[in-house]
């Protein structure tokens, strides 16, 4: 257990997943409790229910209209239920009458195959059955607006280079400290905030844990960036490219597999022949996956991006990987664990995991082979221009989400491991958001296009 000394606050003991949540609003004196889930756009969606009436919701579930959710329900489908997982409780340190509990989605009776939560717990029975649990490690970046007009807050932090630079962090540093004690009163366990590569760019970096726990603190860390931002006048967001001349917002995730105590990607120089394999596979379906890791229109403005203000996107265009080299899709930072720069600040928390799970054991299963996708560690992939024999074998990424999408659905291997359901829903709400953008008029069709 962790205090937060300074503020008075102290998290209680980490709760049962049926713990009864009445007697523990009692005694750590909560007024309400947020019951969250994430929908398949990543949006969270909670009740917010007196403590007075959680014992009745533990038993019967929060309802909620799934066709009002992006779930893929129709307005006639019966109430979504969703079940309290009280062993996620967090009680809001900056406001402890307030408490915040993930949800499992039921209708009927039946849990609700698609919905993202489940997609990651169905991921972890099969990693159980092998004998594995993937613990990960995520980089969320963000960029803090203005709350009046979305720019950057911050109109003296223009440099051209801003990554760690120490007065644009000390402008914000009110806000930062408020999220780092928020979250280390949760049991983060940060250990570190920067400023990151675009003006008005943070990242905060915390420990890696079974992937379930890192997923739903993913979705409290959001949250509280969000709403602590939003107290102090601004706005935050994790858009994955939400200016064209700077670095966007990625979603590194850090993977190592264990068995038990013993991390089996640790080899001797760099990761195990087990760890490979695993990550054979995440390359090899890696353009059938995009849709899901990027999976925004928006989020084709990172990936495949043009130049920003830095120099670099820090972004990857094409499936490849070498040592500890950031021009590349996956980076292996250490004889450990390997990283995967792919996913963007729109990835659902639940989603990428789950598709790191199914993939490399697929890897394992197929005992795929990532060397054609190597490079040597100098190898800067930036400078290596379309169309040189150096590319050969090299997978691009889809250059949209329509393209991304249509690499999805044909992936018949991903459908049989994330499951139909699942395959079925999310394809369809890409295809919507695609048709949604399509229909959509912009300034830049009638500048190109008025005077035809
Ligand atoms: P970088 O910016 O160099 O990619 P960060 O320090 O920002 O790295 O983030 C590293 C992330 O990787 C953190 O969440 C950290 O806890 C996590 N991590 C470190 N070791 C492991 C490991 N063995 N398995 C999974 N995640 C790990
Ligand atoms: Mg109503
Ligand atoms: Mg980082
Ligand atoms: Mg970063
Ligand atoms: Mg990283």
């Amino acid at each position: 257990m962790q205090c937060f000394t300074k503020a008075g606050f102290c998290q209680g003991e980490k709760l049962a997943a049926n713990a009864d949540l009445s007697a523990v609003a009692k005694a750590r004196g909560i007024d309400f409790f947020l019951v969250a889930f994430v929908d398949l756009r990543g949006v969270l969606r909670t009740k917010m229910v007196p403590s007075s009436a959680i014992k009745q919701i533990q038993r019967d579930g929060a309802g909620f209209a799934p066709a009002a959710t992006w779930l893929d329900f129709g307005p006639h489908a019966a109430d979504l239920l969703v079940m309290p997982d009280a062993s996620t409780l967090l009680q809001v340190p900056f406001s402890p009458e307030l408490a915040v509990v993930m949800g499992d989605c039921f209708i009927e009776g039946k849990e609700v195959a698609q919905s993202p939560r489940a997609v990651l717990k169905a991921q972890i029975a099969e990693a159980q059955k092998r004998g594995y649990v993937l613990k990960s490690g995520v980089e969320a970046e963000f960029f803090i607006l203005s709350a009046q007009n979305d720019s950057i807050s911050d109109e003296r932090d223009i440099q051209s280079k801003p990554c760690y630079d120490a007065q644009s962090m000390m402008r914000r540093y009110a806000l930062l400290a408020d999220i780092v004690k928020t979250l280390n009163a949760c049991d983060f366990g940060v250990y570190q905030t920067d400023h990151e590569d675009a003006n008005g760019q943070f990242e905060i970096n915390w420990h890696y844990r079974d992937c379930l726990t890192t997923a739903d603190q993913h979705v409290f860390f959001k949250w509280a960036v969000k709403t602590l931002a939003e107290r102090h006048g601004f706005r935050a967001t994790f858009m994955p490219r939400p200016f064209s001349n700077l670095s966007g917002n990625g979603c590194h995730i850090h993977c190592s597999l264990w068995s038990g105590e013993k991390n089996v990607f640790e080899g001797k120089e760099s990761i195990s022949d087990l760890a490979l394999q695993f990550l054979g596979g995440v390359l090899a379906k890696a353009p059938s996956f995009c849709a899901v890791t990027n999976p925004t229109v928006n989020s084709y403005k990172r990936l495949n991006g043009a130049a920003t203000a830095s120099g670099y996107t820090w972004s990857p265009n094409r499936v490849s990987w070498s040592g500890n080299n950031r021009s590349h899709m996956v980076r292996v930072p250490d004889n450990d664990r390997f990283e995967l720069r792919l996913a963007d600040g729109a990835v659902n928390p639940y989603l990428l995991p789950a598709l790191m799970m199914a993939c490399g054991f697929w890897g394992i299963d197929t005992k795929a082979d990532p060397a054609k996708c190597s490079f040597p560690a100098d190898v800067n992939m930036y400078e290596i221009p379309d169309g040189s024999p150096k590319l050969e074998g090299i997978a691009s990424l889809p250059r949209n989400l329509i393209d991304a999408t249509r690499a999805l659905e044909s992936d018949k291997d991903l459908s049989a491991l994330l499951g139909a359901d699942f395959m079925r829903a999310f394809i369809k709400l890409q295809k919507l958001e695609w048709a949604d953008f399509s229909a959509h008029l912009s300034t830049w069709e009638l500048m190109q296009t008025l005077d035809c």
